[in-house]
């Protein structure tokens, strides 16, 4: 159901410029993966854009080729990061060890670009340490302005940059999570970040590292918000046009695999050997050049395969399933395998602002997690895999009456015990 709508098509890269070949994966048409439909609306047509991915061969940056503009994407945005205890930890943790590291105190300016509800600058904010968000999503920045995190509601550009080092000053630090990927003009952006930041600052990006991408299956992170996925190599191709140095490279667990990486303008710190160990290891793997990429649309179309094979198993022996949640890249699977309300009743999710909502193009309905106790599904495929071990200890009620749990990714399975679970979300 739904209009074909034209994104902007690319036939050039947008880090390099250089001509993009062919894509390597498409995923066909699907809607905004965060276009939630409310039910009244559920006989319109919605909106669907092209989901291709290709690399470029000239700075290794893989990226979508039809580029919905951003203002279509951000207005009214859904994502409340403070939902998720797990990621809520890791965010408590990481400004801890950014307090430590960079040895914050009283008298440092923290920025956070894309800052949400404040999940993670209320941890320096505690601290003492003065903070400033920018948050392009209206409903979002009140939020966090409500809970006391002052908040530029805007995006961060050139403009910004200025604004900021009028009114707050230049950045001791500034952090940027799953940011990188948002920014169509990327270039742009990381020149704002080095005009933000102080001569002695430094900024710290926390990305899904798209190796972890390949290796997992992890197909459904691609949607029309992310417009790039990112491997070190490509980063500091950008980095270094923008004047920027990678002084640090760590592995996160988060969003299946991430890489944090620290970017200083000037050579005030010595370049951790772990850079040149992970641009060492993207080579090995593959990703500095085109063959890699060609592989992986076999690897997507099987986990397809494997995943309908298994739900249709399931209605042919009349069990019910449901899902857990109603993230992006749950609609991305869902509508790439075309699995609707045929095989999945209904879905639940713990944010009140997605309940008694329905998935875009899918149209499977949205519950409180209430839901799964009084209905007792046989099976709930969990969509936000990388959260599966908080989502299953959470529903200690449900499992306990027989429930039993489905993970997508990185290959469709049921899980027979908790245990199984920690075996599978290794890298969640
Ligand atoms: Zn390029």
């Amino acid at each position: 159901m739904g209009t074909i709508s034209s994104a902007d098509q690319a036939n050039s890269c947008l880090g390099c410029g250089a001509a993009l070949g062919e894509p390597f994966l498409d995923l066909g048409t699907t809607p905004l993966a965060n276009s939630y439909i409310k039910p009244e609306l559920a006989d319109q047509p919605e909106p669907r854009y092209r989901l291709a991915v290709a690399y470029c061969g000239s700075c290794h940056l893989v990226q979508l080729t039809d580029r919905v503009p951003p203002q279509h994407l951000f207005s009214e945005y859904l994502y409340f990061s403070s939902y998720s205890e797990s990621y809520l930890e890791h965010a408590s943790r990481m400004a801890s060890s950014l307090i430590r590291r960079l040895r914050l105190n009283t008298s440092s300016r923290v920025v956070e670009v894309a800052s949400n509800d404040g999940y993670l600058l209320q941890y320096f904010q505690r601290r003492g340490i003065p903070v400033r968000g920018v948050e392009p999503a209206a409903n979002i920045a009140m939020h966090a302005i409500r809970k006391g995190i002052p908040t530029y509601n805007r995006f961060f550009d050139s403009e910004a940059a200025r604004d900021i080092l009028a009114t707050f000053g230049p950045a001791d630090l500034l952090i940027g999570n799953n940011v990188l990927a948002h920014v169509p003009q990327i270039n742009d952006f990381l020149l704002a970040v080095k005009a933000v930041l102080a001569n002695t600052g430094c900024a710290v990006f926390e990305f899904p590292h798209v190796l972890e991408l390949l290796r997992h299956v992890e197909f459904d992170t691609i949607y029309h918000e992310h417009v790039f996925y990112y491997s070190l190599s490509a980063v500091q191709i950008l980095a270094n046009r923008a004047g920027l140095e990678i002084f640090d490279v760590e592995r996160q667990p988060v969003h299946g695999g991430s890489l944090r990486v620290f970017l200083q303008p000037r050579p005030y710190r010595p370049v951790h050997p772990s850079v040149e160990a992970v641009l060492e290891e993207e080579r090995l793997e593959g990703l500095t050049g085109p063959d890699r990429w060609a592989s992986f649309s076999e690897q997507v179309a099987n986990l397809r395969s494997d995943l309908l094979e298994l739900l249709c198993g399931l209605k042919r022996e009349r069990k019910r399933v449901a899902a857990y949640g109603a993230p992006a890249k749950g609609n991305t699977l869902l509508n790439y395998c075309q699995i609707g309300t045929d095989l999945i009743e209904f879905t639940v999710d713990r944010s009140p602002y997605k309940q008694n909502l329905l998935l875009p193009g899918s149209r499977i309905p949205i519950y409180a997690p209430e839901a799964l106790e009084r209905e007792m599904p046989d099976y709930v495929l969990i969509l936000p895999w990388n959260v599966s071990r908080e989502i299953i200890s959470q529903q200690a009620d449900y499992r306990r009456r027989g429930g039993k749990f489905i993970v997508p990714i990185p290959k469709p399975r049921i899980l027979d015990s908790i245990e199984d679970t920690v075996a599978a979300t290794v890298c969640s």
